[in-house]
């Protein structure tokens, strides 16, 4: 065979294979290569940031004009409804997970006996907590060409709501002039987010080589420390991501009579793409895709809900607060009451919504829950080494809090879709 043949076959194997399955494999491959190698792996960054970056450029429009076309298609009380819904189910579901948070952290006691000496190198970090009116007022724009294109989630979200709800009463005017105009501008919204699905389309097939990159990488760099005396904190933060997912996840899909495993089948690219990356707001492309295409969400429920899912629904975020709040504990040797216990239920649901869709944001909101059971991290103390101990772990532990956070969008949102009577329940049978 000439050397021209036979690279036109590993192309087409490339282009041809299931997608899936060449994820999976750049994932495997990375690993192994990451624990191998070593840190040196490094070098092959750019090529997991090629992946980040292009997902992160189809954010923001996809957001905008996707939620254009739904709002716009779509009554506005029945979007009052779906947007109750999804948000009791986030809230109740986040409160849940720190629960599994603490229950494996009083399990597996992670910390215990460490005894940290009062030295450490974390620097000293103040907290200001943010107060709930300035975040809900924070989500109107006060500009909102600024609010897409400095990448800020909520308030495009509301932008785009109230700006399709205004094309729809265009669109519907009984002036024929007007409702001509409200048509041609849907139209072009609709054309440009059919525009964005085709570039996510294409950017996955992308996909196996960026996430082969991203994973050899963060195993090179932390892969061993999660075998040492940090395993515990990992063990027991991936105990409560299992369960959450496996466990909680499961109930509330058997409960509704949706199979466990159509759901998980449908909803492995956006899993892995969550786990990879490390951020739900990048891995929105393909949580839209997965549930639109493979799970029969309608997008115009999806597109509402997903958004605002990768931005406040963040469970695995939840349980890694609950974990790492009585790893802390542990650690400097402080007993914590019930009292305080529950206190970290309510700081870290917030802390949970407040932390942003991208990489390492949870390991900041923490401080906010340590705040919350008066801890403040002073400069050298032995808290601040605590903290410092999982911070050198995060990349780890964030993989396991963003996969949770992303299936617990994809669960609301089919859920919902469900409950509205919108879910095409042919893909499930
Ligand atoms: N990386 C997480 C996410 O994007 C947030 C976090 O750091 O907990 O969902």
């Amino acid at each position: 065979m000439s050397k021209g043949q036979k690279s036109s076959g590993i192309f087409r194997w490339y282009f041809q294979s299931n997608l899936l399955l060449r994820i999976l494999l750049g994932l495997l491959f990375g690993a192994v290569l990451g624990l191998l190698v070593g840190p040196r792996v490094a070098v092959i960054q750019p090529l997991g940031s090629l992946l980040v970056n292009l997902l992160k450029m189809i954010v923001m429009p996809l957001i905008l004009t996707s939620l254009v076309v739904g709002a716009a298609s779509i009554q506005p009380r029945e979007l009052g409804k779906i947007g109750l819904r999804i948000f009791l189910f986030y809230m109740i579901t986040s409160a849940l997970a720190v629960g599994v948070g603490l229950a494996m952290a009083n399990l597996f006691k992670p910390g215990a006996g460490l005894e940290l000496a009062a030295v450490a190198d974390a620097a000293g970090k103040e907290f200001q907590q943010p107060r709930f009116v300035d975040t809900l007022l924070n989500m109107i724009p006060k500009n909102p060409f600024g609010a897409l294109s400095g990448g800020a989630v909520l308030p495009t979200i509301f932008f785009a709501l109230v700006f399709g709800i205004g094309v729809s009463v265009v669109r519907s005017s009984q002036e024929e002039r007007l409702a001509k105009a409200g048509e041609a501008v849907f139209t072009v919204f609709e054309g440009c987010a059919e525009v964005m699905y085709i570039l996510v389309r294409g950017i996955l097939q992308y996909a196996p080589i960026g996430v082969f990159a991203l994973i050899a990488v963060v195993f090179g760099k932390q892969g061993s420390k999660a075998f040492g005396s940090l395993g515990l904190v990992t063990l027991t933060a991936y105990a409560g991501f299992a369960i959450q997912i496996a466990g909680i996840y499961g109930i509330i899909l058997i409960l509704n009579k949706l199979r466990y495993g159509r759901f998980f089948k449908g909803a492995r690219e956006a899993m892995i793409t969550a786990f990879v990356t490390r951020s739900s707001s990048g891995t929105l492309p393909v949580t839209m895709r997965n549930v639109t295409e493979n799970l029969g969400v309608p997008r115009k429920v999806a597109s509402f809900t997903l958004p605002l899912g990768a931005t406040i629904n963040m469970d695995g975020t939840a349980i890694y607060m609950g974990v790492c709040a009585l790893f802390i504990t542990n650690a400097v040797g402080m007993d914590l009451t019930l009292a305080q216990q529950f206190t970290i239920i309510l700081t870290a649901v917030l802390a949970s919504i407040g932390s942003a869709g991208i990489p390492g944001a949870g390991a900041i909101m923490l401080l906010m829950v340590l705040n919350s059971i008066g801890i403040t991290i002073e400069a050298g103390s032995s808290v601040a080494a605590a903290y410092a101990m999982i911070l050198g772990i995060d990349a780890l532990l964030d993989m396991g809090r963003t996969i949770t956070n992303v299936t617990g969008d994809m669960v609301g949102t089919v859920l919902v879709s469900q409950k509205e009577g919108e879910l095409n329940r042919s893909l499930w049978d």
